[in-house]
């Protein structure tokens, strides 16, 4: 029997970890799958993902910066999915509809909650920035009851904007970054900022000993966001690979109707 096909699509491509999460989660199943890098062209995302699905392609996960474009071509979303306004994962059904949900969010409360033990529920929680990645987050966050959740952002109007599409599912507020009050439970940095290595200017007491800080970048290096919360006397401190671990393992659960135990294959990514 022919082996599943299976995509990360994005430009650039080259250096996504998905094929060798998805490629340990298949060892680990004894699912029989392929999982490749799919590089579209910036104006040829709808073609790149009809040929793929056309040549018979299983499933995609998509990633920066096609995530809207993905959501757009969806013939039906995923509830979590349909507000956010971003897919990361697609696939198609029996009839030819393509199917759009988007996993990161859930992939990040579970790192949070299950690989970390942090209590989401009746936490004041901050988070940072109002693009893509927070878009999809905010729906499974709120769905854990935190008490509040304060969006600040650099362009006020995006956060604002969030806080109008979300705020009917739990207590949505916005803010400057200047004008925070802290402290807050749990901050998690979805500004791409750390990309260059910049902070947004976050006012000091943010912060307390049993803050939480999570910052949804990964790097190998401590990032620019931990290096700050480390100062400030976090007491804990994650970055984003537990929720792109997490994601992959949420889009192969809808795949293929299982979910991969993701401990082995964090602690192949990061050896320590
Ligand atoms: P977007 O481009 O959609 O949004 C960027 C956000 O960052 C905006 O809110 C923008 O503010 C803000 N920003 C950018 N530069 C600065 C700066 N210098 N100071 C303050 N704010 C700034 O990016 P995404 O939402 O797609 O990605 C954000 C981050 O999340 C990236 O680091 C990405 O790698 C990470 N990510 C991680 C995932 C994971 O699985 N771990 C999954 C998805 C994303 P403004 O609105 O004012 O422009």
């Amino acid at each position: 029997t022919e082996q599943a096909r299976y995509a990360v699509v994005g430009n650039p491509i080259e250096h996504s970890l998905s094929p060798r999460i998805h490629t340990a989660f298949a060892e680990q199943t004894g699912e029989s799958l392929v999982y490749e890098r799919l590089l579209a062209p910036l104006e040829g995302f709808r073609d790149s993902v009809e040929r793929f699905f056309a040549e018979g392609g299983a499933g995609l996960n998509v990633t920066v910066p096609f995530k809207q474009q993905a959501w757009e071509i969806a013939g039906r979303h995923e509830p979590r999915a349909a507000r956010a306004g971003a897919v990361n994962t697609l696939w198609r059904e029996a009839d030819g509809t393509l199917v759009g949900d988007n996993t990161d969010g859930a992939g990040l409360v579970r790192d949070l909650r299950v690989n970390n033990g942090v209590t989401l529920a009746g936490a004041r929680v901050l988070v940072l920035g109002a693009g893509g990645a927070v878009r999809g987050i905010l729906e499974p966050l709120l769905k854990e009851a935190p008490a509040e959740v304060v969006i600040a952002n650099r362009t006020l109007a995006r956060a604002e904007g969030l806080r109008d599409l979300f705020g009917d599912t739990g207590t949505v507020a916005v803010s400057t970054f200047e004008a925070l009050v802290g402290p807050f439970d749990v901050i998690i940095n979805g500004t791409s900022a750390s990309l260059q290595g910049e902070l947004p200017p976050l006012p000091g007491a943010l912060v307390n000993p049993a803050t939480v800080c999570y910052d949804m970048m990964y790097s190998q290096a401590e990032t620019a966001f931990n290096a700050w919360a480390q100062q400030q006397g976090s007491r804990l401190r994650l970055d984003g690979l537990g929720m792109l671990v997490e994601q992959a393992a949420e889009s192969f659960l809808q795949w293929r109707g299982m979910r991969p135990d993701t401990g082995p294959v964090m602690a192949l990514l990061r050896p320590d």
